[in-house]
């Protein structure tokens, strides 16, 4: 968590730890994420998460009040939830994602199991986009037709 917060200074967002009942709160105007202090460190790195994400809302911000909008922009920042810790899931399994249990990741980052098909998606896209020993391909491709630059 502490490598989030500073990477959020450097972009110009600072992060506050506070009493209050809300887990997080985003002040987009201010660039500031209010955490509470009251949950922890899992729930908090979530609501972090969660926060960063309305960042891209803010030129919407105006349309939050409205419940459509609102609900788009909540399920948004819990996708973003999702993503970012599936990222930090796969990043402790060294990066393969063929050993990823989705129904383990939600358990360990105590997420809805109605995101399940979300993850699939997810590492689906991640699957196609790195095929296995594509350097390699790249490589032989390169080596077979000399003239590629
Ligand atoms: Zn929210």
């Amino acid at each position: 968590m502490d490598k989030l917060i500073k990477w959020l200074k450097h972009e110009g967002i600072e992060v506050y730890f506070v009493d209050m009942e809300e887990v997080g709160l985003c002040l987009v105007n201010s660039n500031t994420i209010l955490i509470s202090n009251l949950y922890n460190e899992l729930t908090q790195l979530k609501a972090i998460r969660h926060e960063l994400k309305h960042f891209d809302h803010k030129d919407y911000i105006y349309l939050y009040d409205q419940f459509v909008y609102h609900s788009k922009m909540e399920y948004e920042a819990e996708q973003n939830v999702v993503k970012e810790s599936l990222n930090e899931y796969i990043a402790f399994l060294d990066g393969d994602i063929e050993k990823v249990n989705y129904l383990k990741f939600l358990e360990d980052y105590e997420l809805d199991s109605n995101y399940a098909p979300y993850v699939i998606q997810l590492l689906t896209k991640m699957k196609l986009r790195i095929p296995k020993n594509n350097l390699e391909n790249s490589e032989n491709c390169i080596a077979i037709h000399g003239f590629v630059k």
